[in-house]
């Protein structure tokens, strides 16, 4: 199933789900108790909006190994972590802004985990029961921040940083899916989930040792090789196969 948060014209924001091209609205918790209303408004009627509130984005750096070299840097022995402010959000067909204190803006396209049971200490075999879904995801990063500055914190973390969606599938399989990044419709990234070097249940359990994971919670799962720039007017164009696609413009 592919649930998604959207508005239409006068109305608040809302959970619904997606059947072929129509979205119905869902009552109740989407992560235990909810319902499901019939499916009679046109996708094509509704603003999409991120498709998850997370009370973290956790982010896995250097997780494939022909992204680690095009920077020059080992595949750490430990998954590498680091966050995203929930504040660095953006809704599919959002516009990315690019800050003034960064000359060189890049697209990272990702793989993204939604949790859907929280926990701690959950283990590789357990990890999949926490799992709500996945999501399309472009960690933009500010290059020339991230490697001034050692923290990352200030390179990932400005405004419209953090654009996903367009829905969470609550069925996809990741184990061997093409993600792909296009920018103004020429191929930047393209590479299979199997080439992660830590899977998912693996990075669950890495990140569950340290802190608590909540329903909503994000784990983008790092991005492969072909990372490049962003200007102005360009249009970036995140896709993974069976899962869907995620488009944002970008201005200055
Ligand atoms: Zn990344």
């Amino acid at each position: 199933m592919r649930i998604v948060r959207y508005q239409t014209k006068n109305e608040a924001p809302r959970y619904g789900w997606v059947l072929e091209n129509k979205v119905g609205p869902i009552e109740g918790d989407i992560y235990s108790q909810y319902r499901r209303l019939e499916a009679e408004t046109p996708l094509a009627e509704v603003k999409l909006l991120a498709p998850a509130q997370p009370s973290k984005i956790i982010c896995i750096g250097r997780n494939y190994v022909e992204h680690a070299k095009e920077h020059n840097v080992e595949v750490p022995k430990v998954p590498l972590i680091f966050m995203k402010p929930p504040s660095s959000i953006l809704d599919p067909g959002g516009t990315i802004i690019l800050p003034p204190q960064s000359q060189q803006v890049e697209h990272e396209a990702e793989l993204v985990i939604v949790i859907g049971k929280g926990g701690r200490h959950i283990t590789p075999e357990q990890a999949q029961a926490h799992v709500f879904g996945y999501t399309v995801g472009n960690d933009v990063t500010a290059r020339d921040l991230q490697k001034s500055d050692g923290q990352w914190t200030r390179a990932k973390g400005f405004d419209t940083f953090c654009p996903f969606g367009p829905w969470i599938d609550t069925d996809f399989d990741p184990a061997d899916a093409v993600v792909t990044c296009k920018v103004n419709g020429q191929p930047r990234q393209m590479a299979s989930t199997r080439d992660m070097v830590f899977n998912v249940g693996q990075l669950i359990a890495f990140i569950s040792s340290v802190m608590t994971l909540e329903p909503g919670d994000l784990i983008f799962t790092g991005t492969p090789a072909g990372v490049g720039p962003l200007k102005p007017g360009d249009s970036v164009e995140v896709e993974i196969e069976d899962l869907g696609k995620l488009v944002n413009p970008v201005a200055a």
